[in-house]
C-alpha cells in the first residue's frame, strides 16, 4: 500500500472561483493564469475547471504547448514574452500572444519571418520595477511595434506591486493612464487582488483580468481578508492519515529538538506528511490542521516524512484517521491553505506550487 498522502484537485471549486472573478468585473474578459503548472494543480487536471475562461496566461512555452494539446483554440498569452528569437516560431505556429517588455524582444520580432502577424501586449513598468518599459520609453516602443509588419495588434499591460496591501494601486494607475492616454488598444492590468479589492475602479476592470491565486481558492490579501470573505473555495486538498498514536505524560517531549513538551497527559497523532511532501518545515506548534474534520494543531517540529498533531479535541481519532493539511475534509470542514502558509511564514501561492512530486494527485469532478 502506498503512503496514505494524497492531493485532490477540485474541478468544481475552480469553476466556482473563476465565476467569482467574473462576477467581480462582469464586463471584462478573464485570463486564467496557469503558470507554474496551474499553481501546482496540474494544467491538464485543472483544465476542465478553467475552460470557461476567455484565455490562458502562462510563461513557459512548453506549458503553452500543453494547453494547445488539450485542444484549446482560444487565446494564450505568454506573460514574459519570448526568451530567445526562435520562440517566435512557436508563437507563429501555435498562435500565441506574447508580452513585449524590452527592446530585445522588439528586435527579434523585427527580424522574424512570419506569415501571420502577431498580437502583442506591450508592458509598462509603472512602478513595480520588474519587467516593462518605463513610462518615458513606452510610447517609442509602441510606435516601433506598431510599425512592424510582424505585428497586427498592440495591447497595453502593466502589473501592480501593492494591489493586496495598504499602498494600493492608485499611483501606478495614474502613471499608466497618463502614459497611455491617447494610445489605442486593449488593456490588461489586474491580478487577483486588484480584481477583488479595486474592481470599483473602472481602470482596473479594463478589457482583460489576470487572476491566478484567487482561482485556486486562496485569498490574495490574507490575513486582512480570508477565502471565505471572498467566497472562494479550495481547489486543492492535501490529506493524509494517522499512521501512529502516542500517549504522552507531563514532561514528555515530541520530535526533533524536543520543541514541544506536554504539560498534561495527552494523545498525539503521527501524520504521514512532512517537508519532503511540500508541507512547510517552518510551521511550528499551533499550526491548524483537521483530524477527522475537526480543527486541532500541530505540535513539535515537522520532519521529512511525518508531523505530529494534538488529538485532545478529537478523542475518537486513532490509527487511520483522516488528516487534512489544507483544503476540504470529508465532513465538509474547510481549512484554507492560507492558514498553514501563514503559520510557516509564507503564502498559499508557495504551498500549492511546492507539493512534492512524490505526492500522488487525484481529480475530483
Ligand atoms: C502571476 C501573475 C498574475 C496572477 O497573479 P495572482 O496574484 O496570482 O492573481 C497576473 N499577472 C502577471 C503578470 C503575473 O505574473
Amino acid at each position: 500500500m502506498p503512503r496514505p498522502i494524497l492531493a485532490t484537485i477540485h474541478v468544481e471549486a475552480l469553476r466556482h472561483n473563476l465565476s467569482r472573478m467574473r462576477a467581480a468585473a462582469p464586463d471584462a474578459r478573464v485570463w486564467a493564469v496557469v503558470k507554474a503548472n496551474a499553481y501546482g494543480h496540474g494544467i491538464e487536471r485543472a483544465f476542465d475547471g478553467l475552460r470557461g475562461a476567455d484565455g490562458f496566461a502562462l510563461l513557459d512555452l512548453q506549458e503553452a504547448e500543453r494547453v494547445r494539446a488539450l485542444d484549446w483554440r482560444g487565446p494564450i498569452l505568454l506573460l514574459e514574452g519570448t526568451f530567445e528569437p526562435r520562440d517566435l516560431e512557436l508563437c507563429s505556429r501555435l498562435g500565441l500572444w506574447h508580452v513585449v517588455h524590452c527592446e530585445q524582444q522588439i528586435d527579434w520580432l523585427a527580424a522574424h519571418k512570419t506569415q501571420q502577424p502577431h498580437r502583442v501586449f506591450l508592458k509598462m513598468n509603472s512602478g513595480m520595477n520588474r519587467l516593462g518599459f518605463t513610462p518615458a520609453a513606452f510610447r517609442a516602443a509602441w510606435t516601433r511595434l506598431n510599425a512592424l509588419p510582424q505585428v497586427d495588434e498592440v495591447s497595453l499591460m502593466t502589473h501592480f506591486s501593492d494591489s493586496d496591501g495598504p499602498r494600493g494601486i492608485a499611483h501606478q494607475m495614474k502613471t499608466f493612464a497618463e502614459a497611455t492616454r491617447d494610445l489605442p488598444g486593449e488593456r490588461t492590468l489586474s491580478n487577483s487582488a486588484a480584481t477583488l479589492r479595486h474592481a470599483q475602479d473602472a481602470g482596473v476592470r479594463a478589457d482583460w483580468l489576470r487572476p491566478g491565486i484567487a482561482v485556486y481558492g486562496s485569498a490574495p490579501d490574507y490575513p486582512e481578508n480570508d477565502a471565505a470573505h471572498w467566497q472562494l473555495r479550495p481547489a486543492m486538498t492535501l490529506t493524509s492519515r494517522l499512521i501512529g498514536v502516542q500517549q504522552l505524560q507531563p514532561g514528555d517531549t515530541v520530535g526533533y529538538g524536543s520543541s514541544y513538551t506536554a504539560e498534561q497527559p495527552m494523545r498525539i497523532g503521527v501524520v504521514a506528511c512532512g517537508y519532503a511532501d511540500g508541507y512547510p518545515r517552518h510551521c511550528s506548534t499551533g499550526t491548524p490542521v483537521l483530524v477527522d474534520g475537526v480543527r486541532t494543531r500541530l505540535v513539535g517540529r515537522v520532519s521529512m516524512d511525518m508531523l505530529t498533531v494534538d488529538l485532545t479535541p478529537v478523542p475518537q481519532a486513532g490509527f487511520g484517521s483522516e488528516v487534512t493539511l489544507w483544503g476540504r475534509a470529508s465532513n465538509g470542514q474547510v481549512l484554507s491553505i492560507d492558514e498553514p502558509a501563514r503559520a510557516g511564514g509564507t503564502l498559499g501561492y508557495e504551498l500549492m506550487c511546492a507539493v512534492a512530486p512524490r505526492v500522488p494527485v487525484t481529480v475530483d469532478g
